[in-house]
């Protein structure tokens, strides 16, 4: 079944709406830590588990991002664990320099957060065929989950100017293709569904004032200095 867009997006907001007013402390949202209405979730590195369960790790090559493995046990609880690589490899960490490692620990944990949201997103739209199509729902879903299209609109409006790339990194800790990806994609949206708009900007209103209020009171406005590093 191929769920809608708005369906999608619907689902990602529901479960933002979901979460206790205590997982806003900042934009950047502890992805492990959310409430998963009742659903048992498990996040662990494809090493650990490996660990655990005896086998061998998936690697990088076979699979360089994550995946979620459904458990059902007899009771019919249905437990699902996501897993996804370590930040970096020990060795490559002694062999970098250190500046070059805080960067490419950034960096990794920039991706990560969005593989965790992807593999939320499979959950949460009850994905079974792992294919194409679930894949750019999944984006989709994963899109929303980091970065609300309504916070966005709500952050442009009252920004004096609009968002940059740099600041979709900087606030919300994702990658910069997904930033640039978002960006894009709100340029070429000029309605909205404002189904679950209150809610959402519920839990959202103090960070955006805050922040609208941060960026008017510098004089050099820091927002627009900060470059990230190159993915
Ligand atoms: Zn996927």
């Amino acid at each position: 079944m191929t769920n809608s867009y708005n369906k999608i997006i619907t689902k990602a907001r529901e479960l933002l709406v979901s979460q206790d007013d205590s997982a806003f402390k900042t934009f950047k949202l502890d992805l492990t830590k959310l409430n998963y209405s009742g659903k048992n979730v498990l996040f662990d590195t494809f090493q650990n588990y490996a660990k655990i369960t005896g086998t061998k790790a998936i690697t990088k090559k076979q699979n360089p991002d994550g995946c979620t493995i459904v458990v059902r046990e007899l009771n019919h609880d249905t437990n699902y664990v996501i897993l996804t690589h370590e930040i970096l490899p020990m060795a490559r960490i002694h062999r970098s320099n250190a500046r070059n490692v805080s960067q490419k620990i950034d960096i990794a944990k920039r991706r990560l957060k969005w593989t965790l949201a992807h593999e939320i997103g499979h959950m949460c739209l009850g994905h079974t065929k792992d294919n194409p199509a679930e894949e750019r729902e999944a984006n989709a879903f994963a899109s929303e989950l980091l970065m609300p299209e309504l916070v966005l609109l709500e952050l442009n409006r009252q920004l004096p100017q609009k968002l940059t790339i740099y600041e979709l990194v900087r606030i919300f800790g994702v990658s910069q293709s997904a930033a640039e990806n978002r960006l894009t994609q709100l340029q070429r949206k000029t309605e909205f569904s404002p189904a679950l708009k209150e809610p959402l900007m519920a839990k959202y209103n103090k960070l955006v004032l805050e922040y609208v209020d941060k960026a008017k009171q510098e004089r050099v406005p820091q927002r627009w200095l900060y470059q990230p590093r190159r993915d």
